[in-house]
């Protein structure tokens, strides 16, 4: 996500040669100018960033690591933004958002994943409004994501924005909602009819919070259009979308210091889960190429069903791993999001995310065969792999279009995978596992103490 920024840290604090070194100072800010310049962050934060990090570094003695804890520390400090961090609920239920900003900057799906969070990780019963009224289409995508997340929508084409709402918010304050999310329409640009529009849902929602959604894509322009819609409208805090494409990075600098607005999500993938709480620390050390563990654990954990892990993990000790349990774990992964934005939050592993681009697991050719190998089967097989002879596996096969082959290839996967999860589920098994990401985790940047 952040690779141009990363990649410029490690040449930057690359360039430090000695203690105490002016010469290889000056290089190192030089390097990280050029950097933070290239990842389209605004020249004013990058000046004033340089400046204190230079100072900073001086101050405890030019080297490797004071040099990058001036860095850490200056980035923690431009992402700390005064107001509200990640998601917070009102004193008094239901906590009401208001979603907005331009077309197409990825409001609708981000109210979609927003409540996905909250309803998988927060345990909480979401209301989503659909106030766009502008684009019949946007309706029908609502409601093919709240069915997808099994979340409850309000929805009338033939109302007003202004009359949606408040029937939205009375039916909250009746069946106890906990959050009402309420989707706006958007314009290309900004224009005097949308932004009377949101004032007046605004009167009427009177919300907890406003979330402005910029596009990450759109650089310093996502900045400008945040603080006219803050001098508008108003907002409390800023969602940045589509940080799964090219997106520099910079943007993000720049909305904090500039707007002045705390970023509280970002969106990085088209799909629900992809949606991560902003919180600075956490992505200074992603930042640092240091990745983030915590956010990694935080989603496995939400989607991973404690009961179901322990009895699977039973199975597994005693080898009874089948393939009923092989499908239902690929069901699971696939839960938490795009392979990118998982491989992003381990440490390393930054650019291998941006390498594999957007492999969808569900749609992988290999998936499709696993999982017509397993229909095939007799439910009897699928409890009972050691039931596979030579005769029932081309019966299968044939059953599932695939080739021996192609069979045989899958079937020892799945021998492999079991074996592994074996090994894994003793106490030694977890040890090494731990002993390897340690190991990852290390891979950051030198000389960092952790
Ligand atoms: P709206 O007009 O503001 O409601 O925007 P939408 O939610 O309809 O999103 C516009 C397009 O951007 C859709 O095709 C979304 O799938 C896509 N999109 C939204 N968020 C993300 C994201 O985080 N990553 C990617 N890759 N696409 C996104
Ligand atoms: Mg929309």
């Amino acid at each position: 996500m952040f690779d141009t920024l990363t990649e410029g840290f490690k040449n930057a604090i690359g360039k430090i040669r000695f203690h105490d070194d002016e010469k290889s100072l000056k290089n190192a800010t030089l390097e990280l100018k050029k950097s933070l310049l290239k990842a389209d962050v605004h020249h004013k934060v990058v000046k004033d960033l340089i400046t204190v990090v230079e100072h900073d570094t001086k101050q405890n003695g030019i080297g490797k690591e004071s040099f990058l804890r001036a860095l850490q520390d200056e980035l923690t400090s431009i992402l700390t933004v005064k107001g509200n961090q990640g998601f917070v609920f009102a004193s008094k239920p239901p906590t009401v958002v208001l979603m907005i900003g331009l077309q197409g900057s990825g409001k609708t799906t981000t109210t979609g994943k927003i409540a996905y969070f909250l309803k998988e990780q927060k345990k909480k019963k979401v209301l989503i409004v659909a106030a766009d009224l502008q684009r019949l289409a946007a309706v029908e995508q609502l409601r093919q994501i709240t069915a997808q997340i099994g979340v409850e929508l309000v929805a009338d084409e033939g109302a007003t924005p202004a009359s949606i709402v408040k029937s939205a918010l009375q039916k909250a304050e009746q069946e106890l909602y906990d959050v009402v999310l309420i989707d706006t329409a958007g314009r290309l640009a900004i224009d005097e009819e949308l932004m009377d529009e949101l004032s007046q849902i605004k009167k009427i929602a009177d919300p907890d919070e406003l979330f402005y959604v910029a596009d990450a894509m759109t650089g310093q322009d996502a900045v400008r259009t945040a603080q006219t819609f803050k001098e508008k409208i108003g907002i409390t805090g800023v969602i940045l979308s589509k940080f799964d494409g090219d997106s520099k990075g910079g943007v993000a600098l720049g909305l904090a210091q500039q707007v002045g607005v705390p970023l509280r999500f970002i969106g990085a993938g088209e799909k629900m889960p992809d949606l991560e709480q902003f919180l600075p620390e956490r992505i200074v050390s992603r930042l640092m190429g240091a990745g983030d563990i915590e956010s990694l654990a935080e989603r496995t954990a939400a989607v991973i069903d404690e009961k179901q892990a322990k009895r699977l993990t039973q199975k597994i000790k005693k080898g009874a791993f089948n393939f009923n349990d092989f499908l239902e774990q690929l069901e699971q992964v696939k839960k938490l999001g795009s392979m990118k934005s998982i491989l992003g939050m381990i440490p390393g592993m930054g650019s291998m995310a941006k390498q594999i681009g957007d492999m969808d697991l569900d749609k992988s050719d290999e998936m499709k065969r696993i999982k017509a190998l397993i229909s095939s089967m007799t439910p009897k097989e699928r409890e009972n792999p050691d039931l596979l002879t030579n005769s029932r596996k081309r019966r299968i096969s044939a059953g599932a279009g695939l080739d021996q082959q192609q069979v045989n290839r899958i079937l020892k996967q799945f021998t492999n995978a079991s074996k592994m999860a074996k090994k894994l589920s003793t106490k030694g098994g977890m040890k090494q596992m731990q002993e390897m990401m340690g190991k990852m985790q290390g891979g950051g940047f030198p000389g960092l103490p952790r």
